[in-house]
């Protein structure tokens, strides 16, 4: 299935741990209008203007593999509000969402000042609340600060 030009449901929901642990990750009729609507605000739009592929390292999870990858309880990519992402420019990219998408929260993803390694955007239908966010490792432990 088509979400946009560049942009299939497929990219979204594919997961080497959901096929290895024999774990369903088939998005209901919600969490599919949820993933489009990420991608028609926010991923196809950067695509455009960035005019180089993105990647989608998780897009949508099921419960239960959400708790197999250790997410957050809750997290957006159960909902299909969320997409981790990577291009060749991962800065590039979370340069444009944040000055030209309206997006709930961004994080800018570990890596260094320069890159971060990905970066995670999600989009709500409405109420958006444009959290920005940089991830780092302290002691072990992941710390989010407002950026
Ligand atoms: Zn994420």
């Amino acid at each position: 299935m088509k979400l946009s030009d560049n942009f299939t449901l497929k990219e979204f929901t594919d997961s080497i741990t959901a096929v290895n642990h024999g774990i369903n990750n088939v998005p209901g009729a919600m969490q599919i209008a949820s993933l489009r609507n990420l991608v028609v605000k926010v991923l196809q739009p950067a695509r455009d203007a960035l005019g180089i592929p993105l990647f989608i390292s998780s897009g949508y999870r099921s419960p239960a593999l959400n708790r197999m990858i250790g997410g957050a309880n809750n997290s957006q990519h159960t909902r299909g509000e969320a997409a981790d992402v990577q291009c060749d420019d991962n800065a590039a990219l979370f340069n444009y969402i944040r000055n030209n998408t309206d997006f709930d929260q961004l994080i800018w993803e570990f890596g260094s000042d320069e890159q971060p390694q990905w970066v995670h955007v999600s989009c709500r239908i409405a109420n958006n609340r444009g959290e920005v966010l940089k991830a780092t490792k302290e002691n072990g432990k992941t710390v989010y600060n407002y950026l």
